[in-house]
């Protein structure tokens, strides 16, 4: 649980040094507590304090690193219930879910359209994360053969789902080095796969039948060693997936429950039955509070709406979206054609643009950087 200023003063040497940056130690500690200061700042504080400081400082929903590559990416480590509060920091990563029992040749024409699936917008390059791949049939050759392909003939990162030990060992065997998420130790298999978690120091989640039945688990892991988890909660009806998102959250921000203090995945495509309803869900689970959503496909027309509310959702509200202050071409411009001028927010860019394009003239765009004095 987040420390007081005051209670994190009593941990600081009170010698009002300044070597921080700040005239006394409160003042740090003041810092500090609100998160405008690093611990790191005070040369003086001693191991025993610097323990308890970075632990009561860990964000209450710890950041889980998964995969390796342009496609990896952290989730959870997020600080507030409301996104206007602060910010969200790490956008919800979005997989596709795959049978082990494809052929190779099947998989791979997925793999093309699915990488080709990227989208340039505001100067970054929208795509998604991970493909699920999903044991079908406990046929561990065919198992780690399909992990083997998606991990080294693609950008994509995995999560590993099996429920047999030894089919699991061979996918992780092929594709560790792309740092996979183990899915999933439920209540029979914890200590075997909190065990294999441990030896190749990997991402593991949980699975459980209610946000209670977590609890035991996430302890068993935590004891073992392990930090880096994902919860799931088990629940594949909506309103209950929801209540469950919200509850988890609740649980880890505001009474500081560190068993529930991790980010969590959830499965859309096992919550709807076309996808038309898959995608309303998995939009549903990015506003709150999915760290990871599991589609049954990828498909332009309903993976470009959700990323772009994604990059809406985790875009900090207090600094509005930008362009690079500059000159653009639309078209095809020469020195007869007209110079346009705008500002340089994101929205208001698109829309002149846009505008600009469907007239067919071609023109220069001038991006003028409205916070920045002339
Ligand atoms: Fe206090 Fe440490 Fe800052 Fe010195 S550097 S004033 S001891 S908090």
């Amino acid at each position: 649980m987040a420390l007081t200023g005051i209670q994190i003063f009593k941990l600081l040497p009170k010698t009002n040094c300044k070597e921080c940056g700040v005239p006394t130690c409160l003042a740090f500690a003041m810092n500090l507590a609100s998160g405008k200061a690093e611990l790191d700042s005070c040369p003086y504080v001693s191991d025993e304090a610097r323990e308890q400081l970075v632990e009561a400082s860990a964000p209450p929903i710890r950041p889980v690193a998964v995969g390796k590559g342009v496609r990896a990416f952290a989730t959870g480590g997020e600080t507030v219930l409301y996104r206007h509060e602060k910010t969200f920091y790490n956008k919800t990563a979005l997989a596709a879910m795959v049978g082990s029992d494809i052929s190779a040749a099947d998989l791979e024409t997925k793999l093309k359209v699915w990488n080709a699936f990227q989208y340039e917008r505001v100067g970054l390059n929208l795509r998604p994360e991970l493909i699920a791949l999903k044991d079908v049939n406990g046929d561990k050759d065919a198992f780690a053969e399909r992990a083997k392909q998606i991990a080294e003939s693609s950008e994509f990162n995995l999560v590993l789902m099996s429920e047999d030990t030894e089919v699991m060992k061979t996918g992780i065997e092929v594709s560790k080095f792309k740092r996979p998420l183990l899915y999933a130790a439920g209540e029979t298999n914890v200590d075997d796969y909190g065990a294999l978690a441990k030896e190749n120091e990997l991402p593991i989640c949980v699975k459980a039948d209610s946000v209670e039945g977590l609890v035991p688990l996430t302890t068993k892991l935590t004891e073992m060693g392990l930090k880096d988890i994902v919860l799931d909660s088990g629940a594949r009806e909506i309103k209950q997936s929801l209540e469950d998102q919200v509850a988890i959250r609740r649980a880890a921000l505001k009474s500081g429950n560190r068993d529930l203090g991790y980010p969590t995945i959830t499965f859309p495509c096992e919550m709807a039955s076309n996808t038309d309803m898959e995608t309303l869900i998995a939009a549903m689970h990015i506003a709150k509070y999915g760290g990871i959503v599991v589609l049954s496909d990828f498909f332009g027309e309903t993976l470009f709406p959700l990323l772009l509310e994604r990059l809406n959702i985790f875009t900090d509200p207090q600094r509005p979206m930008t362009v690079t202050e500059g000159i653009y071409e639309i078209g095809n411009p020469d020195v007869n054609s007209p110079v346009l001028v705008t500002t340089n927010f994101a929205l208001t860019y698109f829309i002149v643009s846009g505008e600009i394009e469907g007239s067919k003239v071609s023109s220069w765009l001038l991006i003028k950087d409205t916070e920045r004095p002339l």
